[in-house]
C-alpha cells in the first residue's frame, strides 16, 4: 500500500512532463524545467526500481539488523538498501538532522555505508535537451513565417524581396490591341509611333535617330492609360512588365532601388520589351518635398530608376511606360529629355469618345436595337472609359436579373441612374416628406425648363436612393465646347436653388428643411468661383488662389482683408439675385408647381419630354424664351 504513492509521483512527474512539453509546443513559452525532467525521466524508465520504504520503518529495520548494505547519495536525500532478505529498498531521507540516528545505528549494526553518486544523464540526452527548445523554436518560427508571407494580402515573399514582381507575359501577348482602346484618339496617334520604334527600330536608328526611353501618360484613373500601354505591347508584338510605383516603395531601406535594378536587369534580358510602372507618382514625387524633408527610401528609389533610365543606351528596345494623375508633383528630373520626355495626356473622353468607348463595350453584349448608343454617350458626361464599361455591365446585370433577353432603353437607364445616384431603394409612401421632396425636386426641374440658359431636363425622380437620397432631378449638360458661359452658370445657380425656393414659397420660411444643404453648398461654390477665378463679377478680372492651393504651414488667403470682404459681398449678391429670380419664377409658376408635384407623387419618375409638355400647358412664357439672366 505504501508504494503506490511514490509510484504515483513518478507517474504523474512524467505526465507532467508531457504536458508541460505539449504546453511549451502550443504557446512557446521557454521553461527550462522542461529541460531538467527529460533526463530523470530517461533514468527512471532505466532503472530497476527499488521498493520505496519510509524512514522510521527502515530505522527499524537497521536496528533488528536485516540490512546488508546501504548507498546514501550525495545529495544526502536518497538512501538505498540491500536488505538481507535481498530486497532493494529506497528510504528518502526527509529527517533534517543529517540523520544522526540513522548513521548511529547503521554503524551499531556494522551496516556498510556507500555513497552513490549522482548520475549523470547520457551526453545524447543532455545534447537533446539543450537543443529542444531552440530548434523547436526555430521551427514554430519558420512556420509562422511562411504562413504570414503566404497570406493573401500579406508581405508574399518576404525572403525575395529584392527580386522585382514585374509580371512577364512569356508569350508577349497581352490580348490588347489599339481598337480595344477606344475615344483617346490623339494619345493613340502618339503612342503608334511607340509601336513602330520596336517593330522597326532601323527605320530611326539608320537616321541618327534615338528612341525615346520613356513615355508618361498623364490623365485621371479609369481613361484606359494601362490598356494603352498594354496595346502597345499587344501591337508591337513584344512582351509586357507592369509594375505599379507604391510596389517600388517598401518598408525595407534599399529593396525599393535593388528592385528597380532588378526589373531593367530582366526587361534588358527580354529587349525589345514594354515596361509598365503605374501610379509613377508613389515613387517619382519631388525629392525633398513634404514634411520632415521627404522619405529616403522613395528618394534612393527614385534616384535608382533615373540611373537605370541614364543606363541603358538609347537603342536596347526597353520602352518604359509610366502613367500617373498627378504629373505636377512629379520630379523635375524625371521629366527631362532622355527619361519621361514624352508626355500624353489621356483625359476624359468627349460625347464623341464615349460612344466611341460604348461600341467597344457593346461588342460583346445583346443590346436591344432601340438603344441609342449615342444618347448613352450624351448622358454620361464626365463618365471615364472604366465608368462607361461599368454601366453596361450593370445594365447587363440588370437585364439579366429581370430575365430579358436583351438591355433595353430601361435597363441602361436605370443602370445609370445605379451608377451615379446609388441603388434604387422601395418606393416612399405617400407622407408629408414625400410631398415635400416633390416640391423639392419639381422646383429644380421647372428652373431648369424655364431658364433659357439652363441645360434641358432629363428627368425627375422621387424614387429614393442608397446614401440618403430623397429623388433627384438631372440635365442633359450640353458640352460641346468644354467651355461655360456666365449665364449658364448663373442658370446652374438659379435651378439649384429651385428646391429650397419651392419649400419657401408652398411651405412658408418656418417649414423649409435641410434638404438643400449640398444644393446651398454647390450654389456657394459656383458663385466663389465666379468671383474668385473666373473674373465674372464686380472685382474685375483678378484670380485669388484657391483654398485647396494654400500651403498647409501658410494658409493665408493671398488677398488683403478688404478685398475678402468685397469678395464675400459679391459672393451674397450673386447667389441673392439668383434666389429672387427663383422665386419670381416659382410664385409666377405656382399652380404648374402644384399639378407637377401631385403628378411626380402619383407616378414617382417624370421624363424631360412629359415634364416639358405640362409646363407648355400653363405657362404663358413657352419654355426655354425666357430672358437671360442679367447681372
Ligand atoms: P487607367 O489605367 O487609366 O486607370 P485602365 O486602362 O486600367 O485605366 O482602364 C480600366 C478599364 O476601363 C479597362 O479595362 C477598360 O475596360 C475600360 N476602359 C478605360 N478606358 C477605355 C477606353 N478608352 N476604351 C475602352 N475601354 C476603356
Amino acid at each position: 500500500m505504501k508504494l503506490s504513492p511514490t509510484k504515483t509521483l513518478t507517474i504523474s512527474r512524467n505526465n507532467s512532463m508531457w504536458q508541460r512539453l505539449q504546453a511549451l509546443t502550443i504557446s512557446l513559452v521557454a521553461s527550462s524545467s522542461i529541460i531538467a525532467f527529460v533526463p530523470n525521466y530517461a533514468y527512471s524508465q532505466k532503472d530497476g526500481a527499488p521498493s520505496p520504504m519510509n524512514y522510521s520503518e527502515f530505522l527499524t529495520k537497521v536496528k533488528d539488523k536485516q540490512v546488508e548494505k546501504v548507498d546514501i547519495d550525495s545529495t544526502g536525500l536518497i538512501l538505498e538498501a540491500e536488505l538481507k532478505d535481498n530486497r532493494k529498498v529506497s528510504v528518502d531521507l526527509v529527517v533534517r538532522d543529517g540523520n544522526v540516528e540513522l548513521i548511529k545505528a547503521l554503524k551499531e549494526n556494522k551496516v556498510d555505508i556507500g555513497v552513490k553518486p549522482i548520475r549523470q544523464p547520457s551526453v545524447f540526452w543532455q545534447l537533446a535537451s539543450t537543443l529542444f527548445l531552440p530548434v523547436l523554436l526555430i521551427f514554430v518560427l519558420f512556420f509562422l513565417f511562411r504562413k504570414v508571407n503566404n497570406a493573401p494580402g500579406g508581405p508574399a515573399q518576404t525572403l525575395s524581396f529584392g527580386k522585382s514582381r514585374a509580371k512577364f507575359s512569356p508569350e508577349a501577348k497581352t490580348g490588347v490591341i489599339f481598337d480595344d482602346v477606344a475615344g483617346v484618339d490623339s494619345a493613340k496617334e502618339e503612342l503608334q509611333e511607340v509601336v513602330t520604334f520596336l517593330k522597326q527600330p532601323d527605320r530611326f536608328t539608320a537616321v541618327g535617330a534615338k528612341i525615346p526611353k520613356g513615355v508618361l501618360l498623364v490623365g485621371p484613373p479609369g481613361t484606359g492609360k494601362t490598356m494603352l500601354a498594354k496595346a502597345i505591347a499587344g501591337e508591337a508584338g513584344v512582351p509586357f512588365f507592369s509594375l505599379s510605383g507604391s510596389e517600388f516603395v517598401e518598408m525595407f531601406v534599399g529593396v525599393g532601388a535593388s528592385r528597380v535594378r532588378d526589373l531593367f536587369q530582366k526587361a534588358k534580358e527580354n529587349a525589345p520589351c514594354i515596361v509598365f510602372i503605374d501610379e509613377i507618382d508613389a515613387v517619382g514625387r519631388q525629392r525633398g518635398s513634404g514634411i520632415g524633408g521627404g522619405n529616403d527610401e522613395r528618394e534612393q528609389t527614385l534616384n535608382q530608376l533615373l540611373t537605370e533610365m541614364d543606363g541603358f543606351q538609347g537603342n536596347t528596345g526597353v520602352i518604359i511606360i509610366a502613367a500617373t494623375n498627378r504629373a505636377d508633383v512629379l520630379d523635375a528630373a524625371l521629366l527631362r529629355p532622355g527619361r519621361f520626355d514624352r508626355q500624353i495626356t489621356v483625359d476624359y473622353p468627349s460625347c464623341k469618345g464615349r460612344l466611341e468607348i460604348l461600341k467597344v463595350h457593346a461588342r460583346n453584349k445583346r443590346i436591344a436595337e432601340s438603344v441609342s448608343l449615342d444618347s448613352i454617350a450624351r448622358r454620361t458626361p464626365g463618365f471615364a472609359g472604366a465608368n462607361l464599361a461599368n454601366l453596361l455591365n450593370e445594365a447587363a446585370i440588370l437585364t439579366a436579373r429581370r430575365r430579358k433577353e436583351e438591355i433595353t432603353e430601361l435597363e441602361i437607364s436605370d443602370a445609370i441612374d445605379r451608377v451615379t445616384m446609388g441603388m434604387s431603394m422601395r418606393p416612399m409612401l405617400d407622407s408629408s416628406t414625400k410631398r415635400l421632396i416633390a416640391y423639392h425636386e419639381v422646383g429644380h426641374a421647372l428652373l431648369q425648363t424655364l431658364i433659357k440658359d439652363a441645360d434641358p431636363l432629363e428627368k425627375v425622380t422621387i424614387i429614393p436612393r442608397s446614401g440618403g437620397v430623397g429623388g433627384f432631378s438631372r440635365s442633359v449638360p450640353n458640352e460641346e465646347e468644354g467651355l461655360y458661359s456666365r449665364s449658364w452658370i448663373l442658370a446652374n445657380i438659379t435651378v439649384a436653388l429651385g428646391g429650397r425656393v419651392v419649400e419657401e414659397v408652398v411651405f412658408g420660411n418656418a417649414e423649409v428643411t435641410s434638404g438643400a444643404a449640398s444644393d446651398i453648398q454647390q450654389v456657394t461654390r459656383l458663385a466663389k468661383y465666379m468671383v474668385t477665378q473666373l473674373g465674372m463679377s464686380n472685382l474685375g478680372l483678378v484670380a485669388h488662389a484657391d483654398e485647396n492651393d494654400r500651403n498647409w504651414w501658410d494658409n493665408r488667403p493671398d488677398y488683403s482683408s478688404r478685398i475678402g470682404i468685397k469678395i464675400d459681398r459679391e459672393v451674397r449678391r450673386i447667389i441673392k439675385q439668383c434666389h429672387e429670380l427663383a422665386k419670381q419664377i416659382i410664385t409666377e409658376n405656382r399652380n404648374l408647381c402644384d399639378r407637377l408635384a401631385d403628378l411626380l407623387i402619383e407616378t414617382e419618375t417624370i421624363d424631360g419630354d412629359d415634364f416639358l409638355k405640362i409646363v407648355a400647358e400653363y405657362t404663358t412664357v413657352p419654355a426655354k424664351t425666357r430672358e437671360p439672366i442679367k447681372f
